[in-house]
């Protein structure tokens, strides 16, 4: 990322280091004050448009985009993301947006993955200003910057938009898992956003559906890679299990205060019911669990 303006490279770096320590999101109050190493703070979001337009920059710094549903098919084709038109003038907020595409300046993408919380993608850069569509496209990440649309073939293109859609859903997954368990291991409730992974109760094999933090555990890494492995199992009533020859190994402070002494614990939940673990989910995977240690 090189731009002559070293301010929007502070602020992107500082957004993203932000999301990095909650755990893959940014909240608006996080967007309404970041602050840069520099000293001092940056509005990142408009207070109610979509498009926010620093009065002191030239072009565009972020747009707010807000899925609804399963991603749109129309949102990545050709492994580019479609920006619609703020409403009204083809100029007004837009011409920011065109200035961006103009000075080739990158922007921030914001995906609202629930209320007050967003998941960042930056730098985005704006590939193409499609007046007649009214919309602009997105080029998600520098190696689909170069790929016009028009530049790739059918393949590529498949190849291209499975990548963003699968990209996309990781990362807006991970974010509203991770922010529904406001940014806490559910076994161990470890704080560090950077050490926390949004696990899968079932493995989801529909790339393109809404995942559902209810399919979903705010884990560490090392609580993470333990449930993968069936080593550590979360019964349907919430309750943390232990495979039994871990229970009986003697070894350090990990397998001692990590592993052993979760057994027996009550997983921290999300507050909102709807985010809780489904329990049928868990019940399936609880059977594997048992399965292996019997
Ligand atoms: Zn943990």
């Amino acid at each position: 990322m090189t731009t002559a303006e070293p301010l929007r490279d502070l602020i992107i770096t500082s957004v993203m280091d932000r999301a990095g320590k909650n755990g893959g999101f940014v909240t608006r109050a996080d967007l309404s004050f970041v602050s840069l190493p520099t000293g001092g703070s940056r509005r990142v979001i408009d207070a109610a448009r979509g498009i926010w337009n620093p009065r002191d920059m030239e072009a565009t710094l972020s747009v707010v985009s807000s899925p609804s549903g399963p991603y749109a098919d129309r949102e990545v084709e050709g492994g580019l993301f479609h920006y619609s038109y703020r409403e009204g003038s083809i100029n007004g907020d837009n011409a920011k947006l065109r200035r961006a595409f103009e000075l080739g300046v990158p922007i921030i993408l914001l995906r609202k993955v629930r209320d007050g919380v967003y998941v960042p993608y930056a730098p985005v850069y704006v590939v193409d200003d499609l007046v007649g569509q009214r919309e602009f496209l997105l080029a998600l990440d520098e190696s689909v910057r170069f790929l016009g649309s028009g530049n790739l073939n059918a393949p590529e293109r498949r190849y291209a938009e499975r990548v963003v859609r699968q990209r996309l859903h990781q990362a807006e997954f991970r974010g509203r898992v991770i922010a529904a368990y406001q940014t806490r291991c559910a076994v161990c409730r470890l704080r560090h956003g950077e050490l926390l992974d949004a696990a899968h109760i079932i493995a989801d094999r529909d790339e393109a559906g809404l995942p559902a933090v209810s399919n979903g555990l705010a884990l560490c890494k090392i609580h993470h890679a333990a449930f993968d492995m069936n080593m550590l199992g979360i019964s349907p009533d919430y309750v943390v299990r232990i495979d039994q020859k871990l229970l009986e190994e003697v070894d350090g402070p990990m397998l001692r205060h990590g592993l052993q002494e979760m057994h027996g614990s009550v997983l921290t939940v999300p507050q909102r019911r709807q985010d809780r673990p489904d329990k049928a989910r868990l019940e399936q995977r609880f059977a594997e669990f048992v399965q292996r240690v019997s």
